[in-house]
């Protein structure tokens, strides 16, 4: 039994170290390729790579940022190199390059879109027109104008005990049971935030950069 056991675990490992060597193969070729200048063929084995469900080298982010990189592919390359830096803690083999490459992007992209293609504008609210809010029914009379006389409570008439018995008035307040709704001053209507815009009367819209300064 512990035989087996120790001979699976070494047939394991042996499968473990093919599948690393394949991984190390592309990487050795896309290096490569890198080195002989032939960035599309270089790039195409790195992505190869990425879709490999093997533990990756970090370095790999790395070397295939530096093909995007010639080949022009700038937001690209941004995020492999970026990733690069992050995997690695900014303490790996090739920080210093990568951070040469990436301030090399910042150069080369567009100064609008930052080379993303598309960048965000204020456009005002439609749905508000600008205005933040929304006019809609006052949630104290539901729009009616008019709510419950909170004196006599709708009864038109207030009552007085005292020792001499009970005595009913007419109501001053009102006149049928009925104020002015207190809330919307008779507008019947109140201001609601604009749930388009979150009361700000403008919203972030996308455009497609057309990259002229
Ligand atoms: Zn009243
Ligand atoms: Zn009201
Ligand atoms: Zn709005
Ligand atoms: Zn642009």
């Amino acid at each position: 039994m512990r035989y087996l056991l120790i001979s699976l675990l070494f047939l394991f490992s042996l499968g473990s170290q093919a599948q690393e060597s394949h991984t190390q193969k592309l990487m050795t070729q896309g290096k490569e390729f890198l080195r002989k200048e032939n960035c599309e063929d270089a790039e195409k084995t790195f992505k190869k790579i990425f879709t490999s469900k093997e533990t990756l080298p970090d370095e790999l982010c790395f070397y295939y940022g530096v093909a995007l990189v010639k080949l022009k592919k700038y937001t690209k390359a941004r995020d492999f190199l970026e990733k690069y830096l992050s995997l690695t803690n900014s303490k790996g083999e090739f920080v210093k390059e990568t951070k040469g490459l990436l301030a090399e992007i910042d150069k080369n992209v567009c100064g609008i879109c930052k080379g993303n293609d598309y960048f965000w504008v204020d456009d005002s609210c439609d749905v508000c027109i600008a205005k933040g809010y929304t006019l809609g029914n006052c949630h104290a009379c539901h729009g009616k104008d008019k709510v419950v006389c909170p004196d006599c409570r709708g009864a038109k008439v207030l009552v007085t005990n005292n020792s001499l018995g009970s005595w009913y008035n007419d109501c001053p307040r009102c006149e049928n049971g009925l104020v002015t709704c207190m809330r919307c001053k008779g507008s019947k209507q109140e201001q609601y935030n604009c749930t388009k815009c979150h009361g700000k009367g403008t919203v972030k819209i996308k455009k497609v950069c057309t990259h002229q300064h």
